[in-house]
């Protein structure tokens, strides 16, 4: 067991691109309230609502993973996959996408989500191409702004946010239950991904987390893309780290310097214990966003 993560992390840690791939050795599900429960281990954290008549997902993890996630939610009430969700176009928020569309799984997600899952994407940060997804895959009910999802006893309500992560983030909260599904706006205990190839940034990063605080409260069970549940506490300390980061490169940048003199400098030094021992090592975190603030300055 432990070669094996061993050698899992050498394999993540030497292509980027397959990153959280990592994690699909330990699927497992937790419950979180009510009939909602948390499906982590497959790539981007997965939410379940049990109906009568079948299951709700909040994202279909990588697809590598899409054994280890049906061979969970077959366990849990009727298993049959009605309704899914997508937060974002990623692989490993979408990853199950082709499958369960082809089982005849009601796909909803932004706009944004399915004109860039169907044509395809390359991911620089990761040198990294995306292929065209196959369109049993693609979502079949998309929304501009923002919609509701009746099942079971819930409404879950979801909501499209400003470019932050990518173009096509939105939020989904489930107001009975009050849990909350932030998608990769949210990276709990680590330096987000940001991918600015998809029209993302850090300052919509930062305006983004400001806006997920007025929407939850402090009983809100609140599932981050990547990391463990946080609470509203959690959410703030992310926020105010986004803006002291943003504040930090525009002043590096307005100063002129290179990305080398950055990563010498060590600016993030007060974030980076909290933040830079994730997926995310301090010196990508500058890289990323050095870059990527550069090419639209
Ligand atoms: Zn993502």
């Amino acid at each position: 067991m432990l070669r094996r993560s061993f050698l899992c992390n050498i394999v993540a840690a030497s292509a980027g691109g397959v990153l959280l791939r990592a994690q699909a050795a330990g699927v497992s599900v937790a419950p979180l309230r009510d009939k909602l429960y948390l499906l982590s281990g497959a790539g981007g954290n997965i939410i379940i609502q049990e109906g009568p008549d079948g299951l709700l997902m909040v994202d279909s993890g990588l697809s590598d993973s899409t054994a280890a996630i049906l061979g969970q939610t077959d366990k849990i009430g009727k298993g049959q996959i009605t309704q899914l969700f997508n937060t974002h176009w990623h692989t490993d928020h979408t990853g199950s996408n082709v499958i369960l569309g082809q089982k005849g799984a009601q796909i909803t997600a932004q706009e944004n989500v399915k004109t860039r899952l169907a044509k395809g994407q390359y991911m620089e940060f990761f040198k990294r191409k995306v292929d065209p997804m196959d369109p049993a895959g693609l979502p079949t009910v998309t929304f501009k702004d923002k919609g509701k999802i009746k099942f079971a006893s819930e409404t879950a309500h979801y909501e499209h946010l400003p470019p932050a992560h990518t173009d096509g983030d939105s939020i989904i909260h489930f107001h009975n239950a009050n849990v909350f599904h932030g998608g990769d706006l949210l990276f709990n205990g680590m330096y987000p991904f940001i991918d600015y190839g998809s029209a993302g940034s850090l300052a919509g990063m930062a305006g983004n987390a400001e806006r997920i605080l007025k929407m939850v409260d402090e009983s809100t069970i609140i599932v981050p893309g990547h990391g463990a549940v946080a609470k509203k506490g959690d959410v703030k300390e992310f926020a105010d780290m986004l803006a002291g980061s943003l504040d930090i490169f525009s002043k590096n940048l307005k100063a002129g310097k290179t990305l080398e003199q950055m990563q010498a400098d060590q600016p993030f030094k007060a974030y980076d214990g909290k933040w830079g021992n994730g997926f995310m090592k301090p010196e990508a975190w500058i890289a990323m966003n050095y870059a990527g603030m550069k090419q639209s300055a």
